[in-house]
């Protein structure tokens, strides 16, 4: 019965490493880990050696079977009693179940779902739209390629259901590098094991599923619908939840696709409004107008002025309920501005019947008309023609390089100091 009892060896090494007493309780071993696990967690810089051995210190002392073992016998008795398939836990395992999951260090995402569940990532695609498509709604059919977990193996990615401890990285999934950057300076730097690509299991060659290669996954391609409502905007998100790339013990991420509203040539968009820009020659301005508009869906609006209105440059109509479909609410809607620029005629001439015509339509001159003693009293003057963007253009250079010349030949200067 005590044909092969371990001899009597060294069983505080756990209780040192956690720095506890050996009568710790076990909140206090509790306490104890959990305060050095975070202060060694690889994720936060530690050292992974260190939080390895603080994980196997506290699995250790926190089972009381296993304690009693070790307080015994020591690490040895554990050893030889582990052996097999109870053998490879990943330290980050017991680090998870402490902080109630809050999935890999390495493999981003937020913390939903229980122990070893971490969250997949989004996968986010823009989408462009045109306001036609806004305005209107639109279904669009996308066909996307996406990992999802392998039928065969059902995410074992081996034969057998198998896997044992990638030797790469003691299952740990990462791997530290040293390098010496000047005497007693050393830089680790970790990196995800490429070995096992950060699962810190691999599985034998011949064992490897057929369908996945032991990849645990295979590409799908996928057909989404994607429902454009009235009235959505630029920017919004349309979410189709946990249809991202799958993985083994991993809560599939979302597709979200960004709408993104390509430029109208006619029309702007400002929340539930439209803006159309309009020009009209003089004579619409001031005799009134009329024109059709081809709005969003097709309809052609009849645009009028009501009569004997004048319009004057840069003036804001606008009709109701002709803007944008609110969102949700598609039977509300917002209003339709029209701006209107004006163009006068390009410079041409009145006939003397003509400039009578019109003075005795158009409102009268201002009234400071010059008596004939003022006029004695003025010089005459011409108004020429001019470009004047390219003047003033020119006269700019022209000056900036006589500013130049200056610089150059002015010398010391000490006038200033002179006064
Ligand atoms: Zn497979
Ligand atoms: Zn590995």
């Amino acid at each position: 019965m005590f044909g092969r009892m371990p001899k009597k060896s060294d069983n505080t090494k756990y209780y040192d490493v956690l720095g506890v007493s050996k009568s710790a309780s076990q909140d206090e071993l509790k306490r104890a880990y959990r305060k050095a696990a975070i202060k060694n967690h690889p994720d936060k810089g530690g050292d992974p050696e260190k939080f390895k051995e603080l994980s196997q210190a506290y699995e250790v002392l926190s089972d009381p079977e296993k304690r009693d073992l070790y307080d015994q016998y020591g690490e040895d008795a554990l050893k030889e009693g582990m052996g097999g398939g109870g053998g490879g836990h990943n330290p980050f395992d017991i680090f998870e179940s402490f902080f109630g999951g809050g999935g890999s260090p390495f493999g981003g995402g937020s913390g939903r779902g229980s122990r070893r569940q971490r969250r997949g990532e989004d996968v986010v695609h823009p989408l462009k739209v045109s306001l036609e498509e806004l305005y209107n709604g639109t279904s669009k059919k996308l066909s996307l390629s996406r990992n999802i977990i392998c039928s065969k193996c059902k995410g074992k990615g081996s034969k057998s259901g198998a896997s044992s401890r990638c030797a790469g990285c003691q299952g740990s999934g990462v791997k530290v590098s040293v390098r010496q950057l000047g005497p007693g300076m050393i830089q680790q730097m970790q990196h995800v094991c490429p070995d096992c690509k950060g699962s810190g299991e691999t599985i034998v060659e011949k064992d490897r599923c057929g369908q996945c290669k032991g990849q645990k996954v295979v590409q799908d391609k996928k057909l989404l619908e994607v429902h454009v409502e009235k009235g959505m905007a630029h920017g919004q998100k349309i979410t189709f939840q946990g249809e991202a790339d799958e993985a083994p013990d991993t809560i599939t991420g979302d597709i979200v696709f960004v709408l993104q509203l390509k430029e109208h040539p006619k029309f702007k968009r400002k929340g539930d409004d439209l803006f159309v820009e309009h020009s009209l020659s003089l004579t619409e301005a001031l005799c009134g107008f009329q024109f059709p508009l081809t709005h969003l869906d097709g309809r052609q609006l009849l645009i009028k002025s009501t009569p004997g209105e004048i319009i004057k440059p840069g003036q804001f109509k606008a009709i109701n309920d002709e803007g944008m479909p609110h969102y949700q609410r598609p039977f509300m809607k917002g209003r339709l501005y029209l701006h209107f620029s004006v163009d006068v005629p390009e410079s041409g001439s009145l006939s003397l019947e003509q400039i009578k015509a019109l003075e005795e339509v158009l409102p009268p001159r201002p009234t400071n008309q010059l008596t004939d003693m003022e006029l004695d009293e003025c010089e005459e003057t011409t108004l020429h023609d001019v470009n004047i963007d390219e003047e003033m253009r020119r006269k700019q250079t022209h000056a900036q390089e006589a500013y130049e010349e200056d610089e150059e030949s002015s010398g010391p200067r000490t006038q200033c100091a002179q006064q």
